[in-house]
């Protein structure tokens, strides 16, 4: 099977806008989960509501579409109830780190046996430009015209605060190194959570003064730093700039996981 029969052909053309990264994390996915080797009917998609959570409507498995910021909740709900099934979410920054806070914390804390996808734009996509848990200090959104005030997130560091089993980074930039990292988070037991840092040019772009789409993303490939490259720089008494994105296996353990198969 290749990893565009996952595809639900008769959806398109799509909802999301020229440009937007979107597209490029969910190939990324689909072509790790085809190399897995699972069936669509072992699998099921979970998503909240958001750009990203319209996903799981253009892949032909079971899914659930939720309401907003419930998908983890849900997810850990197919999955306690049939521990069989492979359950992958995909949800954004606003829908994650916001009304979904507290389930994305809370799974992280029980190491249930998900794997979760989060495109970050660092802003509220569909809803129209409002500020995010995750939009950089200084950003402008419809919610920050004179730009954000407030610290943001770093959603890996929460992961693995909490106790996720395994949180990596990458960019929408560095689309094989992702797809390897979403295919070990799904090889992984327990909760395991991939941050990709992705473009918006409709709503964070146009705002933030990137003409072009090529130019957000170049932003981002710039700003992306290893982290075993952020490591050395620490450890050699560096400081490391608080605008860059932290890149690749951010921890990988073995933490005893809830709804893992037997
Ligand atoms: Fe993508 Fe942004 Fe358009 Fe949503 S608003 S589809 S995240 S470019």
């Amino acid at each position: 099977m290749s990893f565009s029969d996952w595809f639900r052909q008769d959806r398109l053309p799509h909802i999301y806008c020229a440009g937007c990264g979107n597209g490029t994390i969910i190939n990324c996915t689909l072509d790790a989960i085809d190399k897995m080797g699972w069936t669509k009917e072992q699998t099921v998609f979970v998503s909240g509501i958001g750009c990203s959570s319209r996903a799981p409507g253009y892949i032909l498995t079971d899914s659930l579409h939720t309401t907003h910021g419930r998908a983890i909740a849900f997810a850990t709900g197919v999955k306690m109830a049939n521990p069989a099934l492979n359950v992958v979410v995909f949800t954004g920054d606003g829908d994650l780190a916001a009304i979904g806070g507290n389930h994305f914390i809370h799974a992280c804390r029980r190491n249930i046996d998900l794997t979760v996808v989060c495109m970050n734009n660092q802003i509220y996509g569909m809803t129209g430009g409002q500020g995010s848990p995750t939009t950089p200090k200084g950003r402008i959104s419809t919610t920050t015209p004179y730009g954000s005030a407030e610290s943001s997130f770093d959603l890996c560091e929460l992961a693995i605060a909490a106790g996720a089993n395994y949180v990596a980074r990458w960019t929408s930039y560095h689309v094989k190194e992702l797809e390897k990292a979403v295919k070990v988070g799904l090889e992984t037991p327990g909760f395991s959570f991939i941050e990709a840092m992705v473009q918006c040019p409709t709503n964070f772009g146009r705002r933030n003064k990137f003409k072009q789409v090529a130019d957000q993303v170049e932003y981002i490939k710039t700003h992306a730093l290893l982290k075993a490259k952020c490591d050395r720089m620490i450890e050699q008494g560096e400081t490391v700039p608080g605008d860059m994105y932290i890149v690749g296996e951010l921890v990988r353990r073995n933490r005893p996981a809830m709804g893992v198969k037997i």
